[in-house]
Order: structure tokens, then C-alpha cells, then sequence
């Protein structure tokens, strides 16, 4: 069992990088399936609202606690957690992984022909990782049985769902009982990064706590989105009680 805190009455693991990938490594030389979040502080809050999302970060295998907001209220809650580990991060630890083991991965979602320019990028970085298949993330729900199909037919070990949250992770609920894999993750839009057509922020605003600064800056129409870091503090302290 992890250690876990619980975050707005969401249970995270209390991992780092080393941790998480130590647990990865038993899903990937596991039999059965398992599947890891990535929640942010949105997330956490939109879960805290949403029963759904509730129980399907609380059904996760693996809750990776992805975001300066979350460290900053383990603090406040008495549990710091030892760092950030942030979703794209460990996707890469993760490909350095594969890339070792052979296994191959299966990329779903972001715009038509990303996740092929982001297995581009992503192969000049690890020449021997193995992409078993990609499909873009704008389909219908009567098309998701075939697609469910076609990764399973790729017989990729590692499935990366890049849909926005909470489609990437009602996607990979709904479907656990059907995908034939190791494991599967929920990434956002890790692609749309790997692909180069969304900048990460540069190291200043990453080692400040400062990104959801920078991506303000990228795409200021998210605004109402970057209330979100705001709102769960406060939510977090009173939550404190
Ligand atoms: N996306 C998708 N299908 C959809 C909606 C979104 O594939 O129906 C992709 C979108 O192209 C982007 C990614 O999901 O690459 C993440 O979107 P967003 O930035 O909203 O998510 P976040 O990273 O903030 O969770």
C-alpha cells in the first residue's frame, strides 16, 4: 500500500520521481492492467465536485501529484509531499523505460498528426522506443469500441491518453475492463509539448512554482482555468478546519 494524503478528500500518493517509477515497473512486469492519473490542482478541485472523477482518481493505481499546488497544500496539511512530479516528466521517465525493456506504447489523443510529430521528437531522444500505434483524440463514443480494438490489436504495453482531463480519465475507466495492456495514463497535453506546438515553460518559471504563469501567458483564454490554483489554496485551508 502507498503512502497516500488526502487532498480535498482525494487520496495522492506521496511519491517522487524514483518512487513512481518503482511502481511503474511493477505494473509493467504485472499481469494485470493498472492505470495512473496525473491530478493538478483543476483536477483535484473539479474531482471534489464531481463524483465521477472522484472515484475514478480514487480507483487509480498510481495518483501522481502533478503541480506546485499540490505540494504547496501538503504543506499546509501537515504531509509535504517530497516533490512535484509533473505528468510529462514522468511520461519521459516512463519512454526511457520502454525504450530499455522493449515494451512498446500506444499514444490517443491531441489533434490529427501531433501524436505522429510527437513520436518523431520522442524517437530522436530514444532511437530504440518501440510505437506500437497513434490515434488522434477527436472521435465519437460510438467509434470508441473499434478504437478500444485497434490498440488492443497493436499490441502496445503502455497506453498514453492525451484527451484533457476528465476525457482521459473517463476514457481509460470505462474501458479498463477491455484494454489488453500493462497500464495506461492519463498525460493532458504532454503531446501538444513533445510535438513543439505548446512551449513549456522555461526552467525560471518551472523552478519558481511559476508555470501556471507562463501558460497564462501562452493562452491568456484560459484564464478562467487559472482560477483554479487560487481557489483550491483556499478550498485546501479551510478544508484544514
Ligand atoms: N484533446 C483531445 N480530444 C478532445 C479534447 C482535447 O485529444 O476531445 C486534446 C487536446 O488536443 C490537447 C489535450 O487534449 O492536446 C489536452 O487538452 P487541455 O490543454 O485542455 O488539457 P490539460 O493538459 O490542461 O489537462
Amino acid at each position: 500500500m502507498n503512502d497516500k494524503i488526502m487532498i480535498l478528500g482525494i487520496p495522492v500518493d506521496r511519491v517522487d520521481y524514483e518512487e513512481a517509477l518503482t511502481i511503474f515497473d511493477g505494473f509493467m512486469t504485472g499481469s494485470s492492467f493498472h492505470y495512473i492519473v496525473t491530478p493538478n490542482s483543476e483536477i483535484l478541485v473539479n474531482a471534489s465536485k464531481d463524483q465521477e472523477l472522484k472515484q475514478v482518481i480514487e480507483d487509480a493505481d498510481l495518483v501522481i501529484p502533478d503541480g506546485i499546488g499540490l505540494v504547496y497544500a501538503s504543506r499546509i496539511l501537515g504531509k509535504p509531499l517530497h516533490e512535484r512530479v509533473t505528468g510529462i516528466d514522468f511520461l519521459g521517465r516512463t519512454l526511457a523505460y520502454l525504450e530499455k525493456s522493449g515494451q512498446a506504447i500506444f499514444f490517443l489523443g491531441s489533434k490529427p498528426g501531433i501524436a505522429e510529430l510527437a513520436t518523431v521528437k520522442m524517437q530522436e531522444k530514444y532511437p530504440k522506443l518501440r510505437v506500437a500505434g497513434v490515434h488522434d483524440g477527436y472521435f465519437k463514443e460510438d467509434q470508441e469500441e473499434a478504437l478500444v480494438e485497434q490498440i488492443n490489436s497493436s499490441k502496445a504495453d503502455f497506453l498514453c491518453v492525451a484527451l484533457g482531463s476528465p476525457k482521459q480519465e473517463q476514457f481509460i475507466y470505462r474501458h479498463r475492463g477491455e484494454l489488453n495492456m500493462k497500464a495506461a495514463i492519463g498525460v493532458g497535453g504532454s503531446l501538444d509539448v513533445w510535438a513543439g506546438v505548446l512551449k513549456r515553460a522555461p526552467e525560471f518559471y518551472r523552478n519558481n512554482g511559476l508555470e501556471w504563469l507562463y501558460r497564462f501567458l501562452q493562452q491568456p483564454t484560459r484564464y478562467k482555468r487559472m482560477l483554479a490554483l487560487p481557489i483550491f489554496m483556499i478550498k485546501v485551508l479551510f478544508s484544514k478546519g
